[in-house]
């Protein structure tokens, strides 16, 4: 493919900010330095590199536990291999209904499981409660149904929810009470601990967590997702299930050296820390508009807005990028480098239109 043109290159580096997904994000500065330094000479490959065992160790210090860590490239594999390992192809799996395994996976926790079956439980905000496990546990016990044997949740939710260290344990109870494991899906794992300001031990293995999928890509990587063990036994053979999904990176460095460079100088959290407060900024602004509602509380980096399809259409019409696929709100995710001017250009536009 030729390279752009400087016209054209012009035209993209002026594309303006969106905030349709804090995937649009590019790369921030650290963990784009921490692989130019990784890309000097020879190193081993296949995980069997410096940078990989100084980056489990260094998971093993932010969770101050002996945890097992495994890097893939993304979130969908992180999530069903991590699944996968905690079932057999006859077991289901509980999640919400909302849930990214669920909803934008593509069948990959059932396809890497050889056919554990995704239990869905209807949630209102995207938070599950104790109880719907319990009665999704016990409704059957017969022969026909697959038993359920893991428990998903997501820490920051799909709605921008955030599961405070009591509301994880007395899910992990409930697992546990039913010969249950729990996995998180912690694609905003970093945007949870700046939400609460809680230690990474204290929301996942103390509130009983088994095993965490941290994401790295949404919180500006560009690719690698970290899977923790905290329940070890679940972790064996779990680089064999890496390598046979294609998921086992030969130049592993490159994922690495980011986490390295981010859990080492605290950016982890502070690019969350900012997404979190941008949120808030945005939902603040938009509070008492006409006909423009906030749908969910805004814990994280998320922000979802009901309005008519009037107000939609006159925000696309003027050039925002957004989905409305989580009950009919449109989101708009706020990400490391989102830039005031561009929130208050978005805020301006709201007002314009609500009138
Ligand atoms: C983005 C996301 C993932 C990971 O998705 P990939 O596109 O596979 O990296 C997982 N869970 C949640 C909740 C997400 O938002």
């Amino acid at each position: 493919m030729p390279l752009p043109t400087s016209q054209e290159k012009d035209s993209i580096d002026s594309q303006p900010q969106q905030f349709a997904s804090d995937n649009y994000s590019g790369i921030c500065p650290d963990a784009w330095e921490a692989m130019a330094e990784a890309n000097v000479g020879y190193a081993r490959s296949y995980g069997e590199d410096e940078w990989t065992s100084r980056a489990a160790e260094m998971f093993r210090e932010l969770f101050e536990y002996p945890c097992e860590v495994f890097f893939a490239f993304n979130g969908t594999a992180a999530n069903s291999l991590a699944l996968a390992s905690l079932c057999q192809s006859y077991h289901g799996v509980v999640c919400a209904d909302s849930a990214h395994v669920e909803t934008d996976e593509c069948g990959a926790p059932e396809f890497f499981s050889n056919g554990s079956k995704l239990l869905t439980v209807a949630t209102t905000n995207g938070k599950i409660l104790p109880e719907v496990v319990r009665e999704i546990v016990l409704r059957r016990s017969d022969i026909h149904f697959p038993p359920p044997r893991a428990l998903t949740i997501s820490q920051a939710t799909e709605t921008g929810l955030v599961y405070r260290p009591d509301e994880i344990a007395a899910l992990a109870e409930t697992a546990r009470s039913h010969k249950m494991h729990l996995h998180m899906d912690g694609a905003r794992f970093s945007n949870a601990c700046a939400s609460l300001g809680c230690t990474p031990a204290e929301i996942s293995w103390k509130a009983g967590v088994d095993v965490l999928c941290f994401g790295g890509t949404k919180n500006g990587m560009a690719v690698g997702e970290a899977i923790v063990f905290f329940n070890r036994e679940l972790a064996r053979d779990f680089d064999y299930r890496c390598k046979q999904a294609g998921q086992l990176a030969s130049k592993m460095r490159f994922l690495t050296a980011p986490w390295i460079r981010m859990l080492e100088n605290g950016s982890w959290l502070s690019n969350a820390a900012h997404a979190n407060t941008c949120a808030q900024r945005f939902a603040e602004g938009i509070k008492g508009l006409d006909g423009i509602d906030v749908m969910f509380e805004v814990d994280a980096n998320a922000v979802f807005v009901r309005a008519s399809e009037e107000v939609f259409q006159a925000l696309r019409d003027r050039g925002w990028r957004f989905y409305t696929f989580i009950g009919g709100g449109a989101r708009f995710m706020f990400s490391w480098d989102s830039r005031e001017d561009r929130i208050n250009e978005l805020l301006a536009d709201f007002r314009e239109i609500a009138g």
